[in-house]
């Protein structure tokens, strides 16, 4: 920022390298930012990070731009702004309720992001529940559960999805009695691979368990019907749907959530307060959403995923997942005549899945490697384990040739989405 102000030009790259979008891509505000290359040049900026962060959506943009000089406290104030920005709040709600396919009667709760919505229900499970978990999942699914104090069953990578069911259903059976939870991701951060998650919550409901879906990747790239899928909960985050800002959901069954204790302690979550007789303090908590939302929520994350919802559901998410299916083809078949070039995969190189892909390359460090990207051709990916750790161990081996100096295992992790021109692909290939 510092070196593109000091040039002179606007550090958002506004000035403008021509740009590759077009064929389908959806408009996204990184389009035309320049990114500087090591021999001095500069190139538009090929972003395929997107399942760390997607690049924003010119329309959430818009709708957020128009939004902000309107903007108000929630649900506090009696003013103008205050009350049109409670409707917003509470429209963007009904958004995402829409969107996620929920059952009439389940909650749409708004946090930081799937890591706050995976804490805020380890937060809420009943006291004594069980929680299944693969050891393939992001760590973010893998660690809120024991962190608040439930016993934690952490089952062996599957070799395929059907395996995942049918590891679950046995250990599911086998658990002893009481709640039960299995939690499961609808599509890897490592290798874009798609999970059985209707399969997985019949057999979860089948032995008595809820299940709860970790969508951070599928919800960017498939349809999300909670309603179809039977899963009991859902969480993603708006920074990875084409919306900035720190906010994400966790949508789901109120039976759990609604007698849960409040999962932060403040303003909004309670109805009455007062000093107690012994001298402490009594609280008369908040239903509903409420309940779990205290403090001042964040109107403009709410209002950029509610945006992000409705532009992907009038993109038409079968069209985008088909245009990314096509481009994610052509990418790998590039990729596939790179020498020394091998994709991880969990279950096999045919499986179905959204297109995050991560290799290693013979001769280069992952890290490296990516940074060459970067400062030769402009391309940002990511290089590390991607906060999967004992996914990437288990997929690249004990410590040995995709160690970097300190003996840690890193891939490289490309993945693309809606606002990806194919010019952007055929430059990492
Ligand atoms: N789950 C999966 C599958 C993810 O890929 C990520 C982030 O990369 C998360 C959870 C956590 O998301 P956040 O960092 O937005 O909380």
């Amino acid at each position: 920022v510092a070196a593109a102000a000091a040039a002179g030009r606007d550090a958002e790259g506004a000035s403008g390298c021509p740009s590759a979008a077009g064929s389908g891509a959806l408009p996204v505000l990184s389009e035309g930012v320049c990114a500087p290359l090591a021999d001095g040049s500069e190139i538009e900026y090929a972003a395929l990070d997107y399942a760390a962060s997607a690049p924003v959506l010119r329309r959430v943009w818009e709708e957020v731009a128009a939004y902000a000089p309107r903007y108000g406290s929630v649900h506090r104030g009696t003013g103008h702004l205050s009350r049109l920005s409670t409707e917003v709040f509470e429209r963007s709600r009904e958004t995402v309720h829409r969107f996620l396919g929920c059952r009439p009667a389940d909650r749409v709760l708004f946090t930081r992001s799937t890591t706050d919505s995976l804490n805020l229900l380890a937060a809420a499970l009943p006291p004594g529940t069980r929680v299944f978990v693969f050891e393939t999942e992001h760590h973010a699914a893998l660690l809120p559960w024991a962190h608040h104090g439930h016993e934690v069953t952490c089952l062996p990578a599957p070799a395929s999805p059907a395996a995942a069911v049918a590891t679950a259903a046995a250990a599911l059976a086998a658990a002893p009695a009481g709640p039960r939870l299995l939690c499961v991701t609808g599509a890897s951060n490592v290798t874009g691979e798609l999970w059985p998650v209707r399969e997985l919550a019949v057999a979860a409901h089948d032995n008595g368990a809820r299940l709860v879906l970790d969508a951070a990747q599928l919800a960017p790239h498939r349809r999300v019907n909670l309603t179809r899928l039977d899963a009991d909960w859902v969480a993603f985050s708006g920074h990875k749907l084409y919306a900035p800002f720190g906010a994400g959901v966790l949508a789901g069954r109120r039976d759990w959530l609604d007698p849960a204790r409040p999962y932060l302690a403040g303003g909004g979550a309670t109805r009455r307060v007062s000093r107690a007789a012994d001298g402490g303090v009594d609280v008369d908590w908040e239903t509903g959403e409420a309940r779990h939302e205290a403090g001042s929520p964040n109107v403009i994350g709410a209002l950029a995923i509610a945006a992000a919802c409705r532009a992907l559901t009038e993109a038409g998410p079968e069209a985008l997942a088909a245009r990314e299916r096509r481009l994610f083809s052509r990418l790998r078949a590039g990729l596939a005549g790179v020498t020394g070039l091998s994709e991880l995969a969990l279950f096999g190189p045919e499986s179905a899945r959204v297109p995050v892909l991560s290799f290693t390359l013979d001769g280069w460090e992952s890290g490296e490697l990516a940074q060459a990207l970067a400062e030769r051709y402009g391309i940002g990916v990511r290089a590390g384990m991607f906060c999967a750790q004992p996914l990437v161990r288990r997929l690249l081996g004990e410590p040995g040739q995709a160690a970097d100096c300190e003996g840690t295992l890193r891939a490289v992790r490309v993945s693309f989405g809606a606002g990806t021109p194919e010019e952007h692909l055929t430059r990492l290939v």
